[in-house]
């Protein structure tokens, strides 16, 4: 039988300790070492405090083969995750020319001032193997002995999750005999039919399905569908999730707006893209929310513009003055209509050549309602440029 493999992520900083910052390094760090099968044994975090970060490594160490930290190694003087890991390897820290110069470099042409601090980075255990950090300034380091790990990674997500999957997955691959397991995830998410409802029309592909496994999330607005496959390599994966899919687009397949990473407004700006055909919106009900998200994804020379009511009127009206105002290919128009304690949001689509209307009514807190709408109205211009 081959070894169990343990791993722990620390994750360093005061802020997560205090809940002032939410932890996703650790989430991202689970989730992707869980796709080569690794799991983790532990989740700490820690504050940037030096005792109390040495006892946690020492811990860490003893418990697990793997183990990687992520904060507490830029160039202040609260960042001291590097001086930890020295101390707890028992290894000096050795300055590194070569960093240095890197470090330099950088700065230079970025045209910051380097501060007598930034030396400091160019730092690491004796014996330790640097890992170069193209997103940021500080050097992250490995650091091997026997058969444990360490990875002591930067702490801002964007430098750390790349790095999670170009430079730690791989040397873990080397390093362990994890079998020859892939496991791949797929997302797709679905609109409009709640919970319980996709429950209803999945329930036979859940309970059937083995590889992949099929499982629901349920959020305020949509409901994620994930499917998990495992396999011996890859291209198998992927013919087995693409199977998985094809079953669960049997039964919600007109529902599902987006896969993985994909956004409900980075779908609808992609087709307006793809078809060349330009928007302009009014909203007389979410006070802005609809133009922000499609304004923010949508081509500069595609968006025409947007108004936005804070009464009601007929979405005829607004429509016909999108068109009067902005000349687009698409106007979105939609307001919303109290009734009793509820909200009616009436939505028209006007487009080249087809039309599309929509109606329905909301209730609950009016934030979590006007959001909700808010999703409601994207969705149908989803799917008037779907063309469904
Ligand atoms: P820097 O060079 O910016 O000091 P660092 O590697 O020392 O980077 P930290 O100082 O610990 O990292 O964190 C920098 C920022 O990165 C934090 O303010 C926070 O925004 C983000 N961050 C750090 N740790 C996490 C985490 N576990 N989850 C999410 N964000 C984090
Ligand atoms: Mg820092």
């Amino acid at each position: 039988m081959k070894p169990e493999i343990w791993a722990e992520v620390v994750t360093v900083g005061s802020e997560l300790v205090l809940g002032q910052l939410v932890d996703t390094n650790a989430a991202y760090t689970a989730r992707t070492l869980s796709d080569v099968g690794v799991d983790l044994a532990y989740h700490t975090t820690v504050g940037d405090d030096r005792e109390r970060m040495a006892e946690t490594f020492r811990a860490a160490l003893d418990r697990c083969q793997i183990v990687i930290t992520t904060g507490g190694i830029g160039p202040t003087e609260d960042d001291l995750t590097r001086e930890v890991w020295a101390e707890v390897l028992g290894r000096e820290l050795c300055f590194r020319p070569e960093l240095w110069e890197w470090i330099q470099g950088l700065f230079k042409r970025a045209g910051f001032k380097l501060a007598p601090n930034n030396r400091r980075q160019a730092y690491i255990p004796d014996g330790a193997e640097v890992i170069s950090n193209p997103r940021g300034t500080a050097p992250a380091f490995c650091y091997e002995k026997g058969d444990r790990i360490v990875f002591c990674l930067p702490g801002v997500p964007r430098e750390t999750e790349p790095m999670i999957k170009e430079e730690v997955l791989p040397r873990l691959l080397k390093k362990y005999d994890l079998g020859d397991q892939v496991i791949l995830n797929r997302v797709l998410k679905v609109y409009g039919l709640g919970e319980s409802n996709v429950d209803a029309q999945l329930k036979e592909v859940i309970v059937s399905s083995e590889n992949p496994t099929v499982g629901l999330q349920a959020s305020q607005f949509e409901t994620i569908v994930r499917l998990t496959a495992r396999a011996g390599n890859p291209e198998e994966a992927l013919s087995l999730l693409d199977q998985g899919e094809v079953r669960v687009r049997e039964k919600v397949g007109p529902f599902i707006f987006a896969q993985d990473e994909e956004t409900l407004a980075g779908n609808t700006a992609r087709m307006l893209d793809e078809r060349g055909l330009s928007l302009a919106v009014v909203d007389a009900v979410t006070k802005g929310v609809v133009c922000s998200e499609l304004g923010r994804v949508v081509s500069d020379n595609l968006f025409k513009g947007g108004m936005i009511f804070d009464h009601p009127q007929p979405p005829a009206e607004l429509i016909a003055k999108a068109r009067e105002q902005f000349k687009a290919d698409v106007c979105l128009a939609a307001a919303g209509f109290p009734e009793d304690d509820r909200l009616r949001v009436d939505v028209h689509v006007s487009g080249p050549d087809a039309q599309s209307e929509r109606s329905q009514v909301f209730g609950g807190p009016m934030r979590i309602r006007l959001n909700r709408a808010g999703t409601m109205i994207l969705f149908t211009l989803y799917r008037f440029l779907r063309g469904d």
